[in-house]
Order: structure tokens, then sequence, then C-alpha cells
């Protein structure tokens, strides 16, 4: 809950020692507060918040204050909480909207969703057509201009300039940032960079004639550069990637050496903006390797939303200290809150930030002290001079008392506000004599939007400051309270912990693993070091089990020999017994968990995140399955009828052959095989030819878990013997097959000829390839548009059933897209799978390579070959697999080839279309179902792909690989499958027989339990 009340006044209404004496039991959520350590400086605090609110409420209406909030959009928004988040989501499209019917049809989408209610006069215009229609886009479009005007100061630094020179005649300073976050493509960053030079070259001339302010340009220990220019790290270089520390870290220090040697020749400060916690290890590493390379006036963001906080200042703080580096922290709060707390959830990783508002106030006014008390006091000495970003008083009010109680003076320290937001306070902070500096955005709408739906989440946010000081009006005791407080429990944490049972991914059984509902296992968070350099040590010593394929189609009688003589007593094995060897086998897998992708990378030369992966959803299985199976077998009662008794009961169906792929060698090799054998069923296990290392590892562990051997028998081999012995066999009662349509449909077409002696008919679960397309509409947003493409397309060198092959593009958007696309593609670093910065590895074996590279030649005379990246010299011979870089084919045309055919690697065919209705026809239109993506921000777009979209698994703006067990059930149909759905609900039925068994309870007309 808001820990701002307007009802609610704090108990510190009147003097901060109330704080301290109320004994009146606080309500679990508000916490106890902290004992003051000092009430002098609390009561300071209460002073100078007051008379800094004081100021700037008797202060003149400004942008924010009045006219923001009293707009009647925002008024609205702020009313009617539907309104605002489809207002929201409407603005962030706005600027890919190219004509007014694009503007007017959005909008009329967005805000005809459920639940939401238009403000009144604009429902009339929403139903308005012809001329009126149009006028209403120009009055919207207009409105929306307005707001990022408000936000943003112009579309480039010249254009800025103005602003900038009358916010410096009003006595403030300034800090530039070039709108943009992270970039998809070298060619963006490079262009950023170059935007960023062109910026630190010429605004200290530009600047350089304004009128001379003492206040501005001196602190307490000299001068203070008049040009601050904000940079973030994630825009100039496009192949930052926390996994690749190192290698981000040197082409980041590349790519920002240029500018701060310039920056240090100009005198021009240079602020390393903080962005998602993901980065932010990173940010500081580099902040403090550039620092220490390059002699220039060095700034920091950091963030006290972030539980990591105080250990974050103090590593800084020490740091500076060490090295005699004097630099400036920009503390602030924290701009990605609510993507903080929902990512890390998703993910399964700890919430890196605080979960409630007080907390983030509390370690802010911490963290501020600690800097303060490590201002340097001389030019000589090391540290770090704070530079306050926020706009709320008691936020302000704490680190002032903190500055005067170190006997500091206000020029020691720098508030700094956003561009925009709170001209009252600012104006009340330079009365106060602060120097105080606008972070000021420039640049287009289009990489502008993100900062402007920010500030407009934070602005209507409850939880805002700002919000409650200048619209709420509370009372100054209400905004100065203490927010140190002690709490029972931390919400954000629980949440977290309690996601099995909030997310009931499965049924929970008290004997089966740990008694809870199943949940994903957590991918590694390679942000971390520790989790990077453990991996990379256990990959090192991975070792691949040496197998030979040589198995007969001897040796396969004899396995189904084994496995069928194995099957009675396996079927009368309790439930819960061969549950238990699942969860056993999730537990040595999760043990053993990097050293599995260590073989896997080895074996199959997948990148570092995929064969993580692959490792985590082998474990999915096993804890997914386990928990399926106890409540499959469970006999069920059907009505309750007192002379009947209706049950239906399961039982496996004997010997099951398991034919898996060499794309996951792990995940889906262990799901077929665990999903037999916990239903009951014997299992002869037959890898793939490529992949058989893996496989054998995977055998040993289920042995290892309690498996009976016989139960389980481990048989690679050749497909074209072995295999198609297993499956003509008529002891075989089961196929669980992955691969491709060509064996599958043999498999079938196999599994359907029952000999005499057969007493059962065949059956197949069956997955198979996919022709797979994304759509992109017009309004679709182009940065997660290319990037979701590209991995979808490009991971795991496209070798997957999920890859994303053809990129459907409605006409308004193919140009840039395909620009980016490509571009995008030329990043992608061609590597060694051993290596963290490798984006895309070696393709299995030579005949893919051949194929692949035949496909490419068809697109060729078929289309435009827009890229093909080059493999490194070398790289073939020192992996031991051969490559083929990634293609992007333009110019492709529905009845092509390109357009139709599995290629199993690394090509995209790019197909231009005229709108939404050609784009679904386009990619309904091939044989296969299995995976298909949409991207685009016109709700009713959408909802028609959830109807049209005929495919097993689809995908609304998002990638569209990489299914996680229990949450997207995953297979295909048509030439993809036959429609099961592996880690789904139902797939188990697939591995049982149903049987129904009805008892006659009733003896001479009486049956016990009638009332
Ligand atoms: C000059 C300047 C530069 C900035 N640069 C950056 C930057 O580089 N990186 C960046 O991330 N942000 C940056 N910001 C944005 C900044 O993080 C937000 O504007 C700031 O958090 C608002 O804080 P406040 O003290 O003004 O307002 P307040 O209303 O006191 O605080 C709002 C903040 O509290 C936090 N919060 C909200 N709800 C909760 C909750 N339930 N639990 C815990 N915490 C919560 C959030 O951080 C939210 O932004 C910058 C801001 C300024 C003024």
């Amino acid at each position: 809950m808001p820990w701002f009340s307007k009802k609610r006044p704090s108990p510190s209404a009147t003097s901060p020692v109330a704080v301290v004496a109320s004994s009146a039991a606080p309500r679990r959520d508000e916490g106890r507060a902290i004992a003051l350590s000092d009430p002098a400086l609390e009561a300071r605090i209460h002073e100078i918040g007051t008379e800094f609110l004081d100021l700037a409420r008797g202060g003149k209406a400004g942008v924010l204050s009045t006219a923001f909030w009293s707009d009647k959009l925002m008024d609205w928004a702020m009313k009617d909480e539907a309104f605002k988040v489809q207002l929201f989501r409407f603005v962030d499209a706005f600027p890919m909207l190219r004509t007014p019917e694009q503007i007017h049809d959005h909008l009329v989408d967005y805000l005809s969703q459920p639940g939401v209610t238009p403000p009144p006069g604009m429902d009339l215009a929403i139903k308005a057509g012809g001329i009126a229609k149009s006028m209403f886009a120009k009055t919207m479009a207009g409105q929306i201009t307005g707001m990022a005007e408000k936000f943003i100061a112009g579309t480039d630094a010249k254009d800025a300039l103005p602003v900038l020179e009358k916010l410096w005649k009003k006595g403030l300073a300034f800090s530039v940032d070039l709108l943009g976050e992270a970039c998809v493509s070298e060619a963006e960053a490079e262009a950023y960079r170059a935007k960023y030079l062109d910026l630190i070259e010429n605004l200290p001339v530009a600047v350089d004639g304004w009128a001379a302010n003492e206040r501005l340009e001196r602190d307490h220990l000299g001068v203070v550069p008049r040009t601050n220019v904000s940079i973030k790290i994630s825009s100039l270089h496009a192949q930052t990637d926390p996994i690749d520390n190192v290698g981000s870290i040197d082409g980041l220090v590349a790519a920002l050496r240029p500018l701060l040697e310039r920056a240090r020749d100009k005198g021009v400060l240079v602020n390393f903006d903080m962005e998602q916690f993901a980065l932010k290890d990173l940010t500081l590493e580099l902040f403090m390797r550039c620092c220490e390379e390059v002699d220039f006036t060095a700034g920091l963001a950091m963030q006290a939303y972030l539980r990591s906080g105080d250990d974050d200042a103090r590593r800084i703080i020490e740091w500076s200290q060490r090295t005699g580096r004097q630099v400036t922290v920009r503390l602030v709060k924290g701009a990605y809150w609510d993507y903080e707390t929902i990512h890390a959830e998703e993910m399964g990783w700890p919430v890196p930030v605080w979960s409630r508002k007080c907390d983030s106030d509390a370690c802010f006014e911490r963290m501020a002290a600690a800097f303060i008390r490590s201002t340097p006091r001389t030019t000589e000495e090391g540290g770090v001079k704070l530079a306050l970003g926020s706009h709320n008083a008691r936020s302000i009010g704490a680190a002032t008392a903190e500055l005067e109680k170190q006997g500091l003076p206000r020029s020691a320290m720098e508030l700094q506000m956003l561009y925009g937001m709170a001209p009252e306070l600012k104006q009340a902070a330079s009365d106060m004599g602060f120097r105080v500096r606008e972070y000021v955005p420039v640049g287009e709408m289009i990489p502008g939007m993100a900062y402007l739906v920010r500030r407009l989440l934070e602005n209507t946010s409850n939880e805002s400051w700002l919000k409650a000081g200048f619209m709420d009006n509370a009372d100054a005791g209400t905004l100065l309270a203490s927010p140190h407080r002690t709490f029972d429990r931390d919400p954000g944490v629980e949440r977290i912990e309690a996601a099995p049972e909030r997310h009931a991914l499965s049924d929970a059984d008290p004997d089966v693993g740990d008694g809870r509902p199943f949940f994903t296992e957590p991918m590694r968070d390679f942000s971390r070091r520790e989790v990077r350099e453990s991996y990379a040590r256990a990959i090192e010593h991975a070792s691949v089990p040496s197998v030979a394929n040589d198995g007969t189609v001897e040796d396969a009688d004899r396995a189904l020999a084994t496995a069928h003589a194995a099957f009675p007593a396996c079927r009368d094995t309790p439930i819960r017994t061969r549950a238990a060897v699942l969860v056993k086998a999730a537990a040595i897998m999760r043990r053993r968990r990097d050293e599995l992708a260590g073989i896997i990378i080895k074996e199959s030369g997948k990148p570092w995140r995929e064969a993580d992966g692959d490792v985590c959803e082998a474990i999915d299985f096993c804890e997914f399955y386990a928990r399926e199976a106890v409540a499959l077998f469970e006999p069920q009662r059907l009505g309750r009828f007192v002379g009947e008794i209706d049950e239906t009961i399961h039982e496996p169906r004997g010997v099951a052959v398991v034919i898996s792929p060499w794309n996951f060698p792990l995940a889906i090799c262990t799901g077929m095989t665990v999903a037999s054998l916990v239903c009951g069923n014997t299992c002869v296990v037959k890898p793939a030819e490529q992949t058989p290392g893996i496989a054998k590892v995977m055998h040993d562990i289920l042995i290892e878990a309690g498996c009976p051997r016989e139960a389980c028998v481990f048989l690679p081999g050749p497909g074209e013997t072995v295999g198609a012995r297993l499956v003509r066999d008529p002891r075989t009662a089961l196929i669980a097959f992955t691969g491709s349509k060509a064996v599958g449909l043999d498999i079938l077409q196999a599994a359907g000829v029952t000999p005499e002696d057969q007493h059962h008919v065949k059956k197949v679960v069956c997955e198979m390839g996919g022709k797979n397309a994304v759509i992109i509409d017009a309004s679709a947003d182009l940065d997660e548009a290319v990037l979701g493409v590209r991995h979808s397309a490009f991971g795991f060198s496209g070798q997957k059933c999920s890859a994303c092959s053809r990129a459907i593009v409605v006409e308004t958007a193919y140009d840039t897209f395909l620009e980016r696309i490509v571009e995008s593609t030329r990043t992608l670093v061609v590597g060694d799978p051993r290596q963290p910065g490798t984006d895309v590895g070696p393709v299995i074996d030579h005949d893919a390579q051949r194929k692949i590279r035949e496909y490419i030649e068809i697109g060729r005379s078929e289309g435009r070959v827009e890229i093909e990246l080059p493999v490194p010299d070398g790289l073939e011979a020192s992996v031991g697999l051969p490559y083929v870089g990634p293609a992007v084919v333009s110019g492709i045309e529905p009845h092509h080839r390109l357009a139709h055919e599995e290629i199993f690697g690394p090509v995209l065919a790019v197909i231009k279309v005229k709108d939404f209705d050609e784009a679904l026809q386009v990619a309904n239109s091939t044989r296969y179902k299995l995976t298909g993506g949409v991207f685009s921000r016109k709700p009713s777009h959408l909802e028609r792909a959830k109807r049209e979209f005929r495919v097993g698994n689809l995908y609304l703006n998002r990638g569209i690989t990489g299914a996680l067990v229990g949450r997207q059930p995953f297979g295909g149909f048509g030439l993809s499958g036959v429609g099961t759905k592996a880690g789904g609900r139902g797939y188990l039925m697939h591995f049982v027989e149903p049987r129904a068994i009805t008892e006659n309870a009733m003896r001479r007309g009486f049956a016990p339990g009638l009332e």
C-alpha cells in the first residue's frame, strides 16, 4: 500500500520526536519506526523540509503542479486506472502510426477495451466518422506531442539550445541526455556515439558565451563544468550483455574512450546513467575502469531502490578513496521499479528492488549520508561529491541536514531534477542556495516514448511524492515523515517465495518432491560474477562421455526383450515410488547443472544461455511430470450414485520407444523418457546420433535416481537400422518421437501397420518441424520486434523447431524493419560456444551445413540475400564443428521455396505484405503449424491473431522460442506434429490407457450409503 496517505496523518505530523514516542502498535504493513539515533538531525530535517515546502508551495503554479495534472487527459487517467493503462499504451504506440486513420483506429481500439470509460466528450469523438474522425486524430496527436514537449526539450541539441540557455538565465544548470535506450545494432550505437561526440565538441562552445554564474559553476572545491552530459551505456555498444562481462566492458571502453578523451579536453562532465539491475554491476565496473584510464570529470547515477544500494555505495566510496579519484554520484531512487519487480518473478530470481516505497526512501537517506561523509575536503583527496536526484522534500531535507552536520557548505552538494517537472521545487531549491541542475532529455519521439511513458507513470503513481505533495496536497507532517522502519515481513520476498502456490502450475502432493506445486527452474542469472565464473569453470572441466552409435538390430531385439519382460513390475510399482525417481533425478541434475550444460555445449555447440535453458527444461520435465502423474493415477470416481460405483483409472501402455533429437539433447530426451517411465511404461531410449553423450549421462542419472536398469534401456545406434527396427517391433506399444517431418511421417506410417501377433494399436507421440512466422504489424514496437525476431531466428543457429524462419512485415513498417534486422544481424558474434560472448555457434554437422547453404543459394535466386555473416577464419577447426553465418533474405514471396520449406538453420526470409489481413493469410499458408508470433500494439489485431493465426504456440509481442514447462505447453499440429503438448497438463494422457470400471453395489435391492 502507498506509504503516503491523505487520510492518515503520520504520527510525526507536528514533531519529529513523536515518531519515537508513539507507542501505538503499528499495523503490520506500516512497520515500527526505528528509534532516532539523532533526534536533532531529524528535527533539522523537518525544518529544512518545511522551509523547502513552504517556498515551493508559495511559488507560482508550474507545468506539473497544475497544468499537467489538471490536463483533462491526465485528470481522467488518475481517476480511472483502466483508462490510464490504455491511454499510456496508446501513447507508447503513437509514434509508429503514420496516418490519421491509423491514429483513430488505434485509439478507438484501446479505449474500447473492456472496463475502460473514456472521458465525457471523448466517447462521442470515438464514434465519429468522416472529417470528425481526422479532427479527433489531430487533436489527440497534438495532445501527445504537447505532453512529450513537456518532458523533452527538443528533437536535437541545437533545437534544445534556447531551452538550455533559458534555464541558465533562470539560474538552473543542465545535463543533456540524448534519448534512446538499448540499441539493436552497432550501426545505431555508432550513430549515438557520433551524436554524443558532436554534443561534447559543440555544446561547450555554444554555452561559452553565457553569463557567468558563480553558484552554478563552483562547488566547495572549485570549478564545476558548465556542460554536463548524461549517457546510457546500453545505447553506445550493441554487444553489451552482462553474460560477457569482460567482452562488454572492453567493447564499451573502446566505444567510450574517444568521447571521454574529448570530454576531458573540453572540460565536460560525463555522467553514466544507471539502467536495469542486470546492467548495474557491469556499469559500476565500467565506470571505475573508465575513470582509471581517462582523466575526465566523471559522474555516475546510483539507485537507492536496489536492495544492494548500501553495498553499492560502499563499493564506490571505497574505490574513490583508494584510487584518489574524485567523482560525482547522482543518487536517485530508480526509474524501473515495475520492470524489476515483474521481471524477477518471471525469471524466479530474487527481486532486486525494495518492495516498499519507504524502504527505498530510507536507503536513499543512508546512501546520501554515506556519500556526504565521503565528500572530499580538498582537491587532493579522492571521494564522492553528491548530486541528489530527487523531487522529494524529505529526501532533500535529510541530505541537507547531514551536509550541515558534516560541516559542509551547500555548494558541496548539487540538486538534480527532471526537465518539465516541479518548477516550484527547483525555484525553491535555488532560493535556498543550492546548485540545481535539470536533466534535459533531447531527441525524437520514437526513442523518446519509453522515457515519456516512464515520466507519465511516475507522475500519476500513488507512490509519487510529487503527486502527494502537489496534487493531493498532503500535509507537511506526512510529506516529511521519517521513512526508517523495521518490518516483520517483506512483501517482495514473500511474493517470490509464494510463487509456486500463486501460479499453481501443477497440483501439489505432500509426498512428491517438496510437497508444493511445480515451478519452473530459474535460469542462471549471468549478470552475477560468481554465476559466470562457476559456469565457465564447469564448462572447462566438463567431459563428453564417448559413446559409439554402434547398436545393431540384434541389440534392439535384446533391448525390447528386456524392457518387455520388465513391464509388469514397472506397471505395478506404486505411482509415488515412480514419481520419487523423477524428483531424485531432478535433484541430481540440479546438483550437476553447470556440468551438464558444459557437456551440451561441447557436444552440440550450444551457446551458454541455450545450454543452461536445456538443463533447466530437463529438470522441469522431471518435476512437472512427477506431480502430474500422481494426480493422473489417482482413481477418479464419477458421480455419487449409491448402487453404482463408477471410476476411471489409468494404466501404462507397455514398452515405449523414445527417439530423441540432437537440438535439445538433454531436455527433450529427458522429457519423453520420464513421461514414459512415470506412467509405468518401460523404455528403450535411442538418442540422436549427434548427441549420444549427454543422453548417456541422462540415463546414468535416472539409474542413480532409482530407475531399474531393465526398465530403461539405453540404445545408441543408427536411426535407419536400430530406430527403424524399434518402431516396427510388435512389442513396442508407444513411440515418442521428436525430429524431422520425414522421419516422423515414416514412423507414423510404420506404426500404423499392425501384424496378426500384435495385440494393440501403437500410439505415436510425434513432434516434427516448423516453418514459423512472425508478423510485424504497422504499430509494432520495432526495438522489440527486431530483437525478438533476431533471437528467434538465429538462437542456436536457428536449429530449433520453434525458430522463426519467416518475418512477415506490413508494408509501412517494412523498410525500417528490414534495415534494422539486417544491421542487428551484423552485430551478432559468430564464435566458439564455450565463450560467453558468442551469439551464434556452429551447426550440428556437415550435412546440415550443406543443406542450409543450398537454401541460401535458393534465397539468392528467389530474393536478395541482404546479409550472410562471415565465419571467422580458423573457427571451424578450433571448435571442430561446421558453421553457417546467419543470413537474411528479403523480397521473398509466399510461393517461394524459402517461404515454405523447413531449413533448420540460421536463415530468415523477409516477406512484405499489404496489411494485417494479408499477413495472417501468408502466415497460415504453410503446412506446418508449430509456433508463430505477432508484434503489434493494436488490441484488435492481437485478438484476431489469437483466433485466426492457427499454430500450436502463438506468442504476442515477444520472441517465439524458449517455451517453458507448465507455462507454455509446447507442440504443434498440421505437419508439425500430432497435437500433443509437451510440458502441458494433458501430455501424460498419451502415455497411458484409460480404463473405466463400474461396480453394481446393490445386493438384493440393498446398497450401503443410502440416507
Ligand atoms: C536528475 C535525475 C536523473 C535521473 N537519472 C536516473 C538514472 O540514471 N537511472 C534511474 O533509474 N533513474 C533516474 N532518475 C529517475 C528517478 O529514479 C526517479 O525520477 C525518482 O525515482 C523519483 O524519485 P523522487 O525522490 O523524485 O520521488 P519519490 O516520489 O519520493 O520516489 C518515487 C520512487 O520511489 C520508488 N518506488 C516507488 N514505489 C515503490 C515501492 N513500492 N517500493 C520501493 N520503491 C518504490 C521508485 O524508485 C520511484 O521512482 C533520475 C531522476 C532525476 C531527478
